[in-house]
């Protein structure tokens, strides 16, 4: 059984005094949570605090994005080495923000991906189709094409800890949910693509995530689905409170 990943991103959210206040008060809403994992992901800005103030907790740390390189001429970028040095754990890796706003390509996502590996960080893809996407029946296929395409040339051992978060962008910050039997369709069909790719042993081990428009309201509901390990919450991760009843589910 997979160890269901409840995981926030915070975007472009918060300094970092209100990164602190946050974890103070979220630490003792999930101190008991034992049978799952709890990541936030707070702005390059934030981490090396956060990391400090999460010292000792069940509460992991994520960043939203990395470079390939480990340094160099690449002003403004991050590297998995710098994260790696800090103490995060997870990070995210072509979020359809990055993909959409700044032009990430599959290729890109690749490069990210082998980068985080080598500094044995957990690569969190993030893959999924638009409106128009969904609407011309391409769902599938974009899904296919995405994760062939960024997991290329890696065996199943290099991801051993890989982490799938299927976000259609049509659910982002939308209010619009997937339902969870279409959440559940792309999810599995994810599933089989990856014992394709690698095997069914290494398929039934990834977690593979839904995110988009994710609420303590229709958490239960996605959860529920045998192929849907845990969440990728953005809005929704911002309020402590808010963000504890979802990792508290069920
Ligand atoms: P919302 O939960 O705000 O829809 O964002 C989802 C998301 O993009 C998480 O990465």
């Amino acid at each position: 059984k997979r160890r269901p990943l409840i995981a926030g991103n915070w975007k472009m959210h918060k300094t970092v005094p209100e990164t602190l206040a946050y974890i103070e008060a979220f630490k003792p809403l999930v101190a008991g949570v034992e049978d799952r994992d709890i990541m936030l992901a707070p702005p390059f800005t934030s981490l090396d605090a956060a990391e400090r103030a999460l010292e000792g907790t069940n509460i992991k740390l994520g960043a939203q994005n990395c470079h390939w390189a480990d340094e160099g001429a690449f002003t403004g970028e991050i590297s998995p080495k710098m994260l790696a040095d800090i103490g995060v754990t997870y990070v995210i890796i072509g979020h359809s923000e990055r993909r959409h706003i700044f032009g990430e390509t599959d290729e890109m996502i690749r490069k990210k991906i082998e980068a985080v590996l080598k500094y044995e960080l957990v690569p969190i893809i993030c893959i999924g189709e638009t409106l128009e996407e969904r609407e011309e029946g391409k769902t599938l296929k974009v899904l296919e094409t995405q994760l062939k395409e960024g997991l290329q040339g890696f065996s199943s051992s290099d991801l051993k800890d890989l982490v799938v978060a299927y976000e259609p962008v049509w659910a982002i910050g939308t209010g619009k949910t997937a339902t969870p039997e279409q959440a559940e369709e792309a999810h599995a069909f994810v599933r089989k693509i990856l014992a394709e790719m690698f095997n069914q042993e290494f398929a039934d081990g990834v977690r593979i995530l839904y995110g988009g428009s994710v609420k303590p309201e229709n958490v239960v509901g996605l959860m529920a689905r045998p192929n849907i390990d845990g969440a990728l919450v953005g809005g929704a991760s911002l309020k402590p409170d808010t963000f504890a009843k979802i990792v508290c589910f069920g």
